[in-house]
């Protein structure tokens, strides 16, 4: 949909220019400064060349104005930023929409709700700042993907509290999983994001397995131990009573297809320089990622009205409370690993 829309803007970009009207980037006043002319990958340090992807690169050290500006020019991140850039409307209307048919009010117990949609927000916002900053310098490099790794532990924990308060079975949260899901979570969230950090500071290009291999584990313990509510109830519950299993099922089938975008380096592998602007693995990963989120916000709104009644009974508002207070305590522990990474680095360099 972001392809469309971008090669939508610039259609329209062309047809104002034959009628006369200056395109865009000209009408940015000329006292701010106007993004550089995009370059090959063999003209930008190695840190931000991407496998495969050969053209479209923003020269480094540029005005951060210019990278800001950068949103409407046409480049090899455009359309990573703008997948992430358009899903928060779609999310903000879904939610306006759905809030509005089952009388959403707030309380404890429908507050991990409310957090579900802030942890997404969260992690669209510093996704979107790292694709449109990070080509400042290998420092903005760092501290902007660090940052994005806090938004995807973020949102894991905010999946986790939806799936626990709206989606889980009575049997399941008595089982072992069930009793230490909250807890064991916010540890994994926590952990992927430094494993993450680790594994971004800690090798170099040519990466070796083992960096997707840091990666990739401690964020498949996240998912698996997250989306256990979700697939306990997707096999146990008939389809046919519980509307919204239709959309769990879709989230974990949208997830799975982000994860082997983002696993690999497909399709730009097989077409080497003709991906570099649409088509990367990682904006087919950002569209999946983007889909499971709405379809994550409609199973938990339809999960929360089927028992909305009862959440107070079977949770009490102490539960909730603590789950809740966690959330902010994960963000400040995942910004800490993150911002210690950050200055671990510019020590490296320094030395
Ligand atoms: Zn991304």
């Amino acid at each position: 949909m972001a392809g469309i829309i971008l090669q939508y803007v610039s259609t329209l970009t062309l047809n104002l220019k034959h009628l006369g009207f200056p395109p865009l980037s000209d009408r940015i006043p000329s006292s701010l400064p106007s993004p550089e002319s995009t370059v090959k990958a063999s003209q930008v340090p190695n840190l931000f060349r991407e496998p495969y992807i050969l053209s479209g690169y923003r020269p480094v050290q540029q005005d951060w104005r210019c990278y800001l500006f950068s949103l409407f020019q046409r480049h090899n991140e455009s359309l990573n930023v703008w997948t992430h850039v358009l899903a928060a409307p779609v999310l903000l209307l879904r939610w306006w929409a759905n809030a509005g048919a089952v009388g959403y009010t707030l309380d404890t117990v429908s507050l991990p709700l409310l957090l579900f949609l802030l942890s997404s927000l969260t992690y669209l916002f510093l996704s979107v700042m790292a694709h449109l900053f990070h080509s400042h310098s290998e420092h903005a490099h760092y501290f902007f993907f660090f940052m994005d790794y806090t938004g995807v532990a973020l949102y894991q924990y905010g999946c986790s509290l939806g799936h626990y308060f709206y989606t889980s079975e009575p049997s399941w949260r008595e089982s072992h999983v069930g009793l230490s899901f909250l807890p064991a979570s916010a540890f994994l969230a926590w952990l992927s994001c430094a494993a993450c950090c680790f594994a971004k500071s800690r090798y170099r290009r040519p990466y070796p397995v083992q960096r997707k291999i840091c990666q990739i584990i401690p964020n498949a313990l996240a998912y698996l131990l997250g989306v256990s509510p979700v697939v306990h109830r997707l096999f146990t519950v008939s389809w046919t009573q519980e509307p919204s299993l239709l959309f769990h099922a879709l989230q974990v089938a949208s997830f799975l297809l982000s994860a082997l975008f983002f696993s690999c380096p497909i399709p730009e592998r097989f077409f080497a320089g003709h991906c570099d602007f649409v088509g990367q693995g990682h904006q087919i990963f950002h569209l999946f990622l983007s889909l499971c989120t709405v379809f994550q916000l409609e199973a938990l709104f339809q999960d929360y009205a089927r028992q909305r009644r009862t959440l107070v009974e079977v949770f009490g508002e102490r539960q909730g409370g603590w789950a809740c207070v966690a959330l902010p305590a994960l963000f400040v522990c995942c910004i800490l690993t993150a911002l210690q990474h950050s200055l671990m680095d510019i020590v490296y360099k320094q030395n």
